[in-house]
């Protein structure tokens, strides 16, 4: 998860041979330097290596952030087919592209949006369509093509029930066209407006009952009473130290399932640019596939229908113009000209920089100064810290550890979400391997030194006073060596790179798959940014942890996944759960958080030699008995003593492979409504499967998922119901019957009963649903608002189609 979000490949290379042709000298002092000093090394090495700059902007250029004008003509046109063919949603998508690459003002943009009005109102989105046509008219949208959007906001306004304005709108249009001439106007758009004008008339006459607001679905308020010593956190936990575990947050009172513990907002967020494929050198095509970057806000990560897009860039989006000033003002006007090197760098750099950003110079430079007063406690916080519930035992009078100041909590002793906070998260300085340090030191030097290239530097420094800028620029690109102020900058970046190798959360959500237009959706999770998290970093991993965490937006919660007893401490898991891989995988991963795990799931595992749940449910059978494969080696063996067939691994995962081929093939059949052919490809699969593979294996679950879904765009409900029951034994057997994925999967299949009127089947499953979801989500989820428009919806029916069932 976490190569990600280190630079680009050829960067790393670079940076490796760099490492190498260093001699053993330098290479020791590397390995021993402070942060400083690795600072100060870095700016020495990149000085004398310009090949190495010349190289990073070189990688640059293949993911290019600027606007082409050239590229929205071409995205438009894109637009314009898929309009035709009357695919809105993927005409919306490219119309968005169309726009970021516009410049801002010109006539090209406002045509962007006034198209893009016409795929939202095609697509039911009025009041967006609304905004676009606004965005349009303020952009300069030509006068001669003007009737036509206005035609557009009164069709739109007729929608939404606002007759008034629809009637003043139809006037404006009327009197324009008297005045123009009727000549000018198109013959189509003149029937429009009469039309229109019959349809004003008749809603006029008789008005829509207004809407009944649905009561009843809010669910229950959630009890939520908030730490005194702690932002965010429940007043049911402590904050506790010891050797062994650090800081971590324990049970101060029995807790229930679904009790929510944990509600953060990010101190800082990236959006990962997700998957898409790099532009090789000289190829010019552009690419119509829309990544996390079109498809999520870039600063509060809500979902995007119509992007309001950067000024300056073709890569920031956000949801609203809003979020883009906010944006702005707090850290894009840095970013937005250095885009293609924070894509080049990674996210881990990203973030590094949009913190200090966040945090400000003055307390960077605060902060930083402090970690260099010798303060051993400051480069090992934890040490000094006697537990913290102890101290709020002794009563009020003693604060903190030895009433001095915990490292991270402020001069109280209250710990919150705070750049003082997250500085302290521990950067593991030493327990980095030296390559990486390097790595980190050089990427964030180029950085810096880009920054203060560009003339941003004094941007970074002084956030409040644009002002000074200009006297400060001047100085700045007169040197080649970093300001102090910058190496300061660079000092607290190369800091947070380190330390998100450990502190790093990934925001994530479930994202719809294919074209959303089904009766039943999937989802599945998808990373889609890399947070700062403090007070959610306070939690300590499990391998099967008693919490579960959800996201909306950049906000975090944590809720109770089981019953927590008091005194018991609350875990997290950060990625390596016991039911997805076994304990040498895990432990593997989890190396990189330097320490080993020492979980129930670990030790039974490791000490006891039993075999973890994943390795026994995805194993191989025998093709001749079918009984289990056994054996470590290269050749397995059937566990059938009178049967003794031995069959090579490497033969059996190749079967594997062949087989999650095929199943994507039949997936890609589906994707281009040939459900038929797709399901005599999954049943195909299923066949061959069975020879091979234990009846529980993950895979076999994800067929029976996959034809569901294949039956469920049939409209054959009670097939859809079938296999999608015997997908829900395979979870529930992998995940557990109260896990996040059983939840999932339950609620699919009440989609699926309610769409096939199996009433009561559909009620019991909703209520399984609601019960499992709500304590992974919380009571006023989408999810189980979703689930309880079904329930009310179901006790609706009149009664003759309740008898059907
Ligand atoms: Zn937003
Ligand atoms: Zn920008
Ligand atoms: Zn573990
Ligand atoms: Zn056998």
């Amino acid at each position: 998860m976490a190569v990600m979000a280190l630079p680009a490949a050829e960067w790393r290379g670079r940076a490796a041979r760099l490492w190498a042709a260093l001699g053993p000298a330098p290479r020791e002092r590397l390995a021993a330097a402070s942060l400083g000093d690795a600072v100060r090394l870095g700016c020495d090495l990149l000085r004398t290596e310009e090949e190495e700059e010349a190289a990073l902007v070189q990688l640059c250029h293949r993911s290019p952030t600027d606007k082409k004008p050239e590229a929205a003509g071409w995205y438009r046109e894109q637009g314009n087919q898929e309009f035709k063919r009357g695919q809105y949603q993927a005409a919306l998508r490219l119309y968005s592209k169309a726009a970021s690459h516009e410049l801002p003002g010109s006539p090209e943009l406002s045509v962007c949006f006034a198209n893009r009005s016409a795929a939202l109102l095609h697509l039911g989105h009025f009041e967006v369509c609304l905004e676009d046509i606004a965005r349009a008219e303020s952009h300069g949208y030509p006068d001669k093509l003007l009737p036509k959007v206005l035609l557009r906001k009164a069709e739109c306004l007729l929608c939404l029930g606002r007759l008034q304005d629809a009637q003043d709108i139809l006037r404006v249009l009327e009197s324009k066209i008297a005045l123009d001439g009727v000549m000018t106007t198109h013959l189509t758009q003149l029937k429009k407006l009469s039309q229109l004008k019959v349809k004003l008339g008749e809603k006029q006459r008789c008005p829509e009952p207004a809407r009944e607001a649905r009561g009843g679905t809010q669910g229950e308020p959630e009890i939520w009473e908030e730490n005194s010593r702690i932002s965010g956190a429940s007043s049911s936990l402590s904050l506790s130290f010891d050797a062994e575990r650090g800081r971590h947050l324990v049970a101060s009172q029995d807790i229930m399932p679904g009790q929510s513990l944990v509600k953060e907002e990010a101190f800082v967020s990236v959006l990962c640019p997700g998957e898409s494929l790099p532009l090789q050198d000289g190829d010019t095509a552009w690419d119509t596939r829309a990544t996390n970057a079109d498809l999520y806000c870039h600063r509060c990560l809500r979902q995007l229908l119509a992007s309001v897009p950067c000024q300056g860039c073709s890569y920031a989006k956000y949801c609203s113009q809003d979020c883009a000033d906010v944006a702005w003002q707090q850290y894009h006007r840095t970013e937005c000209s250095l885009g293609a090197l924070l894509l080049t760098l990674g996210v881990f750099c990203h973030v590094a920089l949009r913190t200090v950003l966040l945090a400000g110079f003055a307390e960077v430079s605060r902060l930083v100064a402090g970690s260099h007063r010798g303060d051993k406690n400051f480069q090992n916080p934890e040490a000094s810290c006697k537990p913290l519930s102890e101290a709020a035992d002794a009563g009020a009078g003693s604060r903190g550890c030895d009433s001095s100041v915990v490292p991270g909590c402020d001069s109280s002793g209250w710990y919150q979400s705070s750049y003082q906070a997250l500085f302290h998260l521990l950067p593991h300085t030493e327990q980095h391997s030296p390559e990486h340090k390097f790595l980190c030191t050089l990427s964030v030097v180029a950085l810096c030194k880009q920054l203060q290239a560009a003339g941003l530097g004094a941007a970074v420094l002084s956030q409040e006073s644009p002002q000074q800028w200009s006297k400060l620029k001047t100085c700045e690109k007169t040197s080649d060596e970093l300001s102090p102020e910058l190496k300061t900058v660079a000092e607290a970046m190369l800091r947070h790179v380190l330390q998100l190798q450990c502190n790093a959360q990934a925001i994530t959500v479930m994202q719809e798959l294919g074209p959303g237009d089904g009766a039943v959706v999937d989802k599945k999770p998808v990373r889609l940014a890399t947070a700062f998290f403090p007070v959610l970093s306070l939690l300590n991993h499990s391998c099967c942890p008693n919490t579960s965490v959800s996201f909306s937006g950049t906000a975090a919660t944590v809720r109770a996944a089981q019953p927590i007893s008091s005194g018991q401490e609350v875990l997290h898991c950060y990625g390596p759960h016991r039911c997805r891989m076994g304990v040498a995988e895990r432990q593997q991963l989890l190396s990189q958080y330097f320490f080993e795990c020492r979980c129930p799931a670990c030790l039974q595992e490791l000490e006891s030699g039993v075999k973890s749940v994943v390795s026994i449910r995805n194993s191989f059978c025998c093709p001749k008995c079918q009984a289990q494969m056994q054996g470590e080696e290269d050749t397995l063996c059937c566990s059938n003593e009178a049967c003794a067939t031995s069959v090579s691994r490497d033969h059996l995962s190749g079967r594997l492979q062949d087989l999650q081929q095929q199943i994507k093939k039949a997936l890609d059949l589906l994707r281009v409504r040939k459900a038929d052919q797709a399901i005599k490809m999954l049943l195909k699969c299923q066949m061959d499967a069975g020879t091979f593979l234990s009846p529980e294996h993950l895979l076999m679950g994800e067929m029976e998922d996959h034809l569901a879904q294949v039956y469920a765009t049939l409209g054959k409900w009670q097939e859809a119901a079938r296999h999608l029951k015997k997908s829900i034994e395979i979870v529930e057997m992998h995940h557990g019957p109260s896990s996040v994925e059983t939840g999932h999967e339950l609620f699919k299949l009440a989609q699926i009963l309610f769409n096939g009127f199996a009433v009561s089947e559909a009620l019991s499953t909703i209520q399984r649903a609601e019960g499992i979801l709500s304590v992974h989500f919380g009571p006023q989820s989408a999810q189980i608002q979703e689930l309880q428009e079904m329930k009310a919806c179901l006790s609706e029916l009149p009664r003759n189609i309740l008898q059907r069932t």
